[in-house]
């Protein structure tokens, strides 16, 4: 795989390019990320905000997290699509919302770990091989 990587929002007015690998792909099953994805989990990469550059206008949007913690996010103003999570207290790493086009390869972003399993729907069922946590590790 050959860097850098570009992604959009579903109607292109954010773009980003991905300038290095991913540090992790996760899937996560929990039930905001069902709302968030309109699918049974969200893919997310988390990614170096260094190794990242966006264009476009996006809006802002956050909740607390079970953590205590700030979730915030990043969305594109005409379409909606999620762009990107992060925590404002720590912006060195940001949780991309994967929408990379046209690769090649696209297996680097299969998720190598499963998330928040206790929360996941009863029909999906999760592949050998990957790192399963009951909630955030
Ligand atoms: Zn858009
Ligand atoms: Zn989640």
């Amino acid at each position: 795989m050959s860097y850098p990587i570009e992604g959009q929002c579903q109607c292109g007015q954010v773009t980003y390019q991905l300038k290095a690998a991913p540090q992790m792909v996760a899937a996560c099953h929990c039930t905001e990320c069902q709302k968030l994805a309109t699918a049974p989990f969200s893919v997310t990469a988390l990614v170096k905000a260094e190794d990242i550059e966006f264009s476009g206008e996006m809006g802002e949007w956050s909740r607390p997290a079970d953590s205590g913690n700030t979730n915030a996010a990043k969305f594109c103003t005409s379409c909606g699509n999620r762009v990107y999570h992060f925590n404002p207290q720590d912006a060195a790493m940001i949780k991309l919302k994967l929408k990379p086009v046209g690769l090649e390869d696209d297996t680097m972003f299969a998720p190598t770990a499963h998330l928040w399993v206790k929360e996941k729907v009863s029909w999906y069922t999760i592949p050998d091989g990957v790192k399963v946590f009951e909630e955030q590790p």
